[in-house]
């Protein structure tokens, strides 16, 4: 039995010219289950049901399976998310974005958003990814993680502390915290959570929230304004307040033909009922060009750290990337993107930065999980391949009796790498991080 709408709600809908009743029906159905497949790493059996036509391997799936069971997910083969919000790659694409762009995924946990940016930077540029909420802040650095780009940073700041960071990006995600009304389908205890107030609150927070990032954003860079809700206060109203306010430009967005341009075609939808999605808002705005002062962000090579290029070739692909060692861990970051990185760094609380690939230890480096799950600098043979209930067992935390070599070895399933261990010959240690371990019981 699903849990009523609130009556407010219903009664907004049911009035309102552009939705109908017809939203509350689709709302009350099964909501569709999808997921995007991560460009290079090795594709999932899932059973698909049909390609989602907005976004590059991006499909629905027949039923929702368990993902937790699939050792594969834990590699970040794939990306369970919600197909509305896939829409962001159409958008990406549209935008008239220069070489190597400077991407804020503000509110980003828990990282649906950055791992399609990342997808769509294809290791170039660079993408910040923030969430100001610690505990969701460490789930964001484990699926970015798992999603394997060097070109990434994960930080846990407010959106006030990027102002330390004037005119810095040439485009900034804003996947605003809203009343949540595409959850209702979903999560049906969502609506027992909604108000006519919590709207008001939520509007007035998205408008602080893009107010305090506005310096960050290039002249001439676009913001990409987004919630999961319908009603006009946080959508249509709020960006037609940003346009006031900030005097930014409103971009037409064709995205999709099933989806619906927003009340005075300010910004597009995805509705349930005529998109196959939970709903989706999206909007984009674009800074004047003549904002005063260009990129404020000087290029800087006084470093903190020592620039260590060790012999990692053992264990990585040392192209495209320096090594720097940082307290004894060695630090992958993109060659061309150090500089901005090391700023960022030194401006926010930082939860990654790049890839890591290693400790230094007494008798040698002890490779990191980071590295396992990078496809792009990952080079090392030491490979056990494992049948499923091994994989499960491994992301369990458990050791069990395994053939192999000794020293580090990588455990793959479908020849996607999981974590590692140290095979000591009769028995191993397992390196999967604990944080990360699946709890469930997996016999
Ligand atoms: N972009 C994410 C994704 O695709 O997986 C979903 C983001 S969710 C809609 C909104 C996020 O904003 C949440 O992670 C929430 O913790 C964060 N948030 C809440 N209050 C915030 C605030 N005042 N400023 C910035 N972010 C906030």
């Amino acid at each position: 039995m699903n849990i009523p709408f609130p009556a407010a709600f219903a009664k907004r809908v049911t009035e309102d010219p552009f939705l109908g009743k017809e939203l509350l029906e689709a709302l009350d159905s099964k909501p569709p289950v999808s997921v995007r497949f991560h460009p290079i790493k090795q594709a999932s059996e899932l059973e698909i049901a049909a390609s989602v036509p907005w976004c590059d391997r991006a499909f629905y799936l027949k039923e929702r399976p368990s993902f937790t069971l699939d050792p594969l997910f834990h590699a970040g083969s794939y990306y369970p998310q919600e197909a509305g919000s896939m829409v962001l790659a159409t958008v990406l694409n549209a935008l008239n974005l220069p070489e190597n762009p400077r991407i804020l995924d503000l509110c980003a946990a828990p990282g649906g958003k950055s791992t399609l940016i990342a997808s769509f930077l294809k290791n170039e540029g660079l993408l910040v990814s923030n969430e100001v909420i610690q505990p969701r802040a460490r789930i964001l650095k484990e699926n970015l993680t798992k999603w394997g780009f060097t070109n990434t940073v994960v930080t846990n700041n407010d959106p006030k502390d990027f102002e330390r960071l004037p005119h810095f990006f040439n485009a900034i995600v804003v996947d605003a915290p809203c009343s949540g009304e595409g959850m209702f389908r979903k999560d049906t205890k969502a609506r027992q959570e909604w108000s006519e107030e919590n709207v008001q609150l939520c509007a007035a927070r998205q408008k602080r929230i893009v107010m305090d990032v506005w310096d960050s954003l290039l002249p001439g860079g676009f913001l990409i304004y987004s919630t999961c809700t319908f009603n006009p206060t946080e959508n249509e109203d709020t960006v037609s307040w940003f346009l006031n306010e900030l005097g930014a430009e409103l971009l037409p967005m064709s995205l999709s033909d099933s989806m619906q341009a927003g009340r005075n075609e300010i910004g597009n939808y995805c509705i349930p009922g005529i998109t196959e999605s939970e709903g989706f808002y999206i909007a984009v705005l674009q800074k004047s060009d003549d904002s005063i002062g260009k990129n404020r962000f000087t290029r800087k090579n006084d470093f903190h750290w020592q620039k260590d290029l060790l012999d990692l070739g053992n264990f990585s692909n040392l192209e495209n990337i320096t090594v720097f060692n940082w307290n004894d861990k060695l630090l992958a970051l993109p060659k061309g993107q150090e500089d901005a990185m090391l700023h960022v760094q030194s401006q926010l609380r930082l939860q990654k930065m790049g890839t890591t690939l290693g400790e230094i230890a007494r008798k040698g480096v002890i490779p990191n999980e980071e590295l396992a799950l990078n496809p792009f600098l990952l080079n090392y043979s030491g490979k056990i391949e494992v049948e499923l209930k091994q994989a499960l067992s491994y992301l369990h935390g458990d050791t069990f009796s395994l053939s192999g070599k000794q020293g580090f070895q990588l455990i793959t399933f479908q020849k996607e790498p999981l974590g590692w261990v140290k095979h000591l010959g009769n028995r191993f240690n397992n390196l999967y991080p604990k944080e990360w371990r699946i709890r469930m019981n997996v016999d």
